[in-house]
């Protein structure tokens, strides 16, 4: 039988209601209990496969694609997920579901579509009992696709938020129908400190809690996020305030490494007090603790320091690339290496090409993912200059299409060569739609997605990181380098380092003279604290190489 912890978020969005979803994941871990998690994401798009991330975050993207079916004979493809789920696989280690993740969008459809077939008939339609019950039933069948120990469910947006409102009435009636001990409602909010006073302020989240209990939800424990931890008397003030003891009050203040969150909240006692209140017998923690902490202070101790420019679309919010920075950053800790990300707006050197020189200040480039026309020029140009300037770099996805195109230019000289996503009618296109896509009309979920397999070739730079032939992947793309013009640049010199094992598609490419690697798959997906991706590792063991080379030069 599956025990349900509910995580729902006060005063703020954006205050890492993911990481501590994640980490009271792990805390059941360390205790040898089977864990899985939910995000509930109240937007109407199905899911968030076409937002662009300025708006909502990274797209993250699932092993495997889930066929929605919420009436005989439609069905619809979801591997897109909340970047959270990101987040719960780099602490959990286990692949999550794309099923896993309810957005509005899906609980609306499934209910117009529903009454459609008659399912309802001869009943009005309505948000209480249809939606909420619709809710509940997602997440209990979710639940027990994997029937692990504890199912660990995340709402996203602010308690308060119209949208979030079903939400939270669907946890009070299956709070109710499930019984005490089977679940807990912990509750994340923001406990500002003000510096002009010297004080943490709790207003906020008493209105918060009030709000909840006002929606017949008492919170079990209260997290409160706040970027200094919290003193022994704010938490009997939130204690007496929000009506819970004042061991239920924990302190989730700002650290060096997120992936100390689970240790601190250990320290708190907090990994006990769950199980008690859901009445789990725990196993002893220490092995499994000892392991993550391990782990951590491989994220606190450095003996180098490595500049990366990110350069891309969407640098407004960090957010955009968390997975590469986190896969940046596993590879980092690996080799005892911290990770300094610089954000760079590609559009800055188209306006003045003479900023590209600030790349010489890096040890090394990664080109990002994207999507359109904005800012794609910028990018080409700094994979030109990388090339030749010898900077290591890699591309990912959209990067690597577009340093594919800034060969052709640099080597082949077609200065016209460009993707058809972002320049239709140009000469040369040397990225163009897969033969599949043409015919696509529908926008959401219908990229390759997810994981695919390929073949590697021996000798490459590929090969030396996967140490194999054979990988597999995910992918989320519409558009492919072309063969004929792969062929061209073969000539010049491109070496061609993977294809997909299905379709023959150009997978990677690279440079022979320096480590200039493109990659049309997202080995960031994969990355996990303890297992870093083999690509990342490799740029960034590079990167070390070359850095030492030079310092050595320069002796
Ligand atoms: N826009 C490109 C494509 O659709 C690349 C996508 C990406 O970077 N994920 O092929």
């Amino acid at each position: 039988m599956v025990k349900y912890v509910f995580v729902t978020g006060g005063v703020l969005s954006g205050i890492g209601k993911g990481v501590v979803t994640a980490s009271i994941g792990k805390i059941f871990q360390f205790r040898g209990l089977t864990v899985d998690a939910m995000k509930i994401d109240p937007y109407l798009n199905v899911d968030p496969g076409t937002l662009n991330p300025i708006e909502h975050g990274e797209v993250f993207v699932c092993e495997e694609v889930w066929r929605f079916q919420p009436v005989p004979g439609q069905t619809f493809i979801i591997a897109e997920v909340d970047q959270d789920f990101g987040t719960y696989e780099r602490f959990l280690d286990v692949d999550m579901h794309p099923q896993n993740n309810i957005t509005s969008g899906q609980i609306y459809l499934s209910v117009v579509l529903k009454e459609r077939f008659g399912e309802y008939l001869g009943k009005t339609v309505q948000v209480i009992p249809h939606v909420t019950s619709e809710i509940k039933k997602r997440i209990i069948e979710a639940s027990h696709r994997r029937n692990p120990d504890v199912f660990v469910v995340e709402v996203g947006g602010t308690v308060g938020d119209i949208e979030t409102m079903p939400y939270l009435e669907a946890i009070r009636q299956l709070r109710l129908e499930l019984g005490r001990s089977w679940t807990v409602l912990v509750h994340v909010t923001l406990i500002p400190y003000l510096g002009t006073v010297g004080q943490h302020k709790t207003k906020p989240t008493q209105h918060s809690v009030k709000n909840l209990q006002s929606m017949g939800l008492q919170p079990d424990i209260i997290i409160g996020r706040s970027n200094k931890p919290l003193p022994e008397d704010v938490k009997e003030k939130i204690s007496l305030f929000c009506n819970v003891p004042s061991r239920a009050v924990i302190s989730d203040p700002d650290l060096e490494t997120i992936y100390d969150l689970p240790l601190i909240f250990e320290e708190q006692g907090l990994g006990e007090l769950l199980c008690q209140l859901l009445e789990i017998k725990a196993n002893s923690i220490n092995e499994k603790i000892e392991e993550w902490r391990t782990l951590v202070e491989r994220f606190k101790n450095h003996r180098e320091l490595v500049n990366i420019a990110m350069i891309g679309k969407y640098c407004k919010i960090i957010d955009s690339y968390i997975s590469i920075n986190e896969a940046l950053r596993h590879a980092g800790a690996y080799l005892g290496t911290k990770i300094r990300l610089s954000f760079i707006e590609s559009e800055e050197f188209e306006e003045d090409p003479m900023r590209l020189s600030v790349l010489d200040n890096y040890d090394g480039i990664l080109l990002t993912p994207g999507f359109g026309v904005r800012g794609v020029e910028g990018m080409i140009m700094s994979a030109q200059y990388a090339m030749r300037k010898k900077i290591p770099l890699l591309g990912i996805c959209f990067g690597a299409q577009l340093l594919f195109i800034a060969f052709i230019r640099e080597f082949i000289g077609l200065r016209d060569a460009n993707s058809s996503e972002v320049k239709p009618d140009a000469a040369h296109l040397v990225v163009d739609l897969m033969e599949e896509q043409k015919n696509i009309q529908a926008i959401g979920g219908t990229m390759k997605l997810s994981s695919k397999r390929m073949r590697v070739i021996r000798g490459t730079k590929l090969y030396k990181a996967y140490g194999s032939t054979e990988i597999v992947e995910r992918f989320r793309h519409r558009y492919q380098i072309v063969p004929a013009y792969a062929k061209m640049a073969e000539a010049k010199g491109l070496i061609i380092s993977a294809y997909g094992e299905e379709d023959n598609s150009i997978c990677g490419i690279e440079l022979e003279d320096s480590w200039i690697v493109g990659v049309q798959f997202h080995p960031e997906f994969k990355s996990r604290p303890n297992k870093p991706s083999p690509v990342y590792l490799e740029y960034i063991r590079n990167i070390l190489g070359n850095k030492k080379k030079k310092a050595e030069n320069r002796i």
